[in-house]
């Protein structure tokens, strides 16, 4: 995935995955708001200043849209591994995208494992 996207027609697309999972929880499916996990809070953290410190933010209103972690080529035995947990997950199971807005003009997307979406969301393991 390239950086510095900026985001075709009215951006609508950014908004509604960010609205799916909202501020405080990326991965939630309902409304229901939840404060995101340390590990989550800290790799968002770390991410954003990676990105502006190595100078890959656009100005505003220009959208940045990037990897979570660093990028992989399209269909990679990388790119089917969680982010979290860095097990990967096979073709044909549930590999569970991870949509991220830490700031205003910056969306950063990722994947879990199951068992790292359950933990996401406050679930059992
Ligand atoms: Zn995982």
């Amino acid at each position: 995935m390239s950086t510095n996207e900026t985001p075709r027609g009215n951006g609508a697309i950014a908004k509604t995955q960010v609205e799916a999972g909202s501020d405080t929880n990326p991965t939630a499916t309902s409304a229901t708001p939840r404060e995101n996990t340390a590990w989550l809070r800290c790799t968002l953290a770390r991410r954003v200043a990676d990105l502006v410190s190595a100078d890959m933010v656009a100005a505003p209103p220009t959208m940045t849209v990037a990897p979570l972690a660093a990028p992989t080529s399209a269909g990679s035995r990388e790119d089917r591994s969680c982010d979290r947990c860095g097990d990967y997950t096979p073709t044909g199971a549930m590999f569970w995208p991870l949509v991220c807005h830490p700031t205003p003009y910056i969306i950063l997307i990722g994947g879990l494992c199951t068992l790292c979406k359950n933990l996401e969301e406050g679930g059992a393991r």
